[in-house]
């Protein structure tokens, strides 16, 4: 049996006919950017978050870059930032000309550890931009309430967590702004890069609807020094042709985590690995399934030999990223980041994964520590 970590072509299929019909529509329309796809978009993706405001932007990246541009985040600033997650939260505060401000994960859920933030706030401190890791939110109230009583601007990389839930509510309405991705691989994918901003603040949601056209509402009339970042009519036909799969698409996932959690459940007793932990308020997307072991790398190669696919994210912290050299960070800075990416394997879970296929894994998985 052969298991791949991601495969896009079954979800292709399932919706052929209307992505045919979205490609069809705007072709007939003749317009490719900034219309009537988009707008229908926004308003789409806004309402099934819950928010007043969305407003499409060319990637994960830039949506948070624009947020930050907006708010005037720029040198002499601090952004507090997981330690624990992908490079492109950081570049976006290292974009703005600010500081990224890496604070340790919880070491259950791998999200920012709200007990460890009071510690990082400074006089410079604007921002904190917490990401909803593997899809399962970072505890938000906690992190609200410091914000509120610090008056910091809270966005949200929801990149990983669209249709997650905190305390019920959405991913994406858990702070002030939310910074969104429909790279292909996300559990909302575009057939290219995409992304989008949501928001409640209607002030922000017009200074990014200005920043990501150079800077300008009326043409040739440039207000603000802005970006070129727009998600176009096709990719939001394609988008809008999924949204309403999104939800069905993230329930399939979960009997899929549970039969994991269940047959791997002995392992972790056994102490050989670490499965997931979901809070009771969490309700959580599995936009990945990530375990963590001392032995990641032979057992990586195990399931490969087995034909399985697996991930790791990330195997190397930011801080200690080539790209930040000069930064001034150096190995044991940030101990649990580390730690974690010496440890993490995400395994094969996505809306058109078999039942057959994730216990095929939790065999080879099984077979790997009893030799
Ligand atoms: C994918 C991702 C991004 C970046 O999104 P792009 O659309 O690829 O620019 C940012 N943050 C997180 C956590 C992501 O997973």
């Amino acid at each position: 049996m052969k298991v791949p970590i991601l495969d896009l072509k079954p979800a292709a299929d399932e919706l052929r006919p209307a992505l045919d019909a979205a490609y069809r529509r705007v072709m007939d329309s003749g317009w490719l950017l900034l219309g009537h796809e988009l707008e229908s978009f926004e308003a789409e993706y806004a309402a099934s978050v819950g928010v007043a405001h969305c407003i499409g932007v060319a990637n994960g990246l830039e949506a948070l870059q624009l947020v930050l541009m907006a708010r005037g985040v720029g040198p002499g600033d601090e952004v507090i930032v997981p330690s624990h997650g992908y490079i492109a939260t950081w570049l976006a505060v290292t974009h703005v000309g600010a500081r990224p401000v890496p604070c340790e994960p919880d070491p259950l859920t791998y999200n920012l550890d709200p007990a460890r933030l009071a510690a990082l706030i400074t006089p410079r401190t604007k921002v904190i931009l917490p990401i909803h890791l593997y899809g399962q939110t970072a505890e938000m109230p906690a992190i609200n309430a410091l914000a509120a009583h610090h008056g910091l601007f809270v966005l949200e990389d929801a990149a990983q967590s669209h249709g997650a839930r905190c305390h019920g509510r959405a991913s994406g309405a858990l702070g002030h702004a939310a910074g969104i991705s429909f790279y292909p691989s996300k559990n909302l994918g575009a057939l290219a890069d995409a992304g989008a901003v949501t928001t409640d603040d209607a002030t922000l949601a017009d200074q990014l609807r200005h920043l990501r056209n150079y800077g300008s509402k009326v043409r040739y009339h440039n207000e603000v020094l802005g970006l070129n970042s727009r998600l176009s009519e096709l990719q939001a036909a394609f988008l809008r042709a999924q949204l309403p799969h999104l939800a069905a698409w993230n329930a399939r996932r979960t009997p899929l985590a549970a039969r994991y959690l269940a047959q791997l459940a002995p392992l972790a007793a056994a102490g050989h690995l670490t499965l997931p932990h979901v809070p009771a308020w969490a309700d959580p997307v599995w936009h990945l399934f990530v375990i963590r072991t001392a032995r990641r790398d032979a057992l990586q190669a195990h399931l490969a030999a087995h034909g399985v696919g697996t991930g790791i994210h990330y195997p190397i912290p930011p801080h200690l990223s080539p790209a930040y050299r000069g930064a001034g960070w150096q190995r044991g800075d940030f101990p649990l980041a580390e730690k974690f990416a010496d440890e993490v394997l995400s395994l094969p879970i996505g809306p058109h994964h078999t039942a057959a296929q994730i216990d095929f894994v939790c065999a080879t998985v099984s077979d790997f520590f009893k030799k």
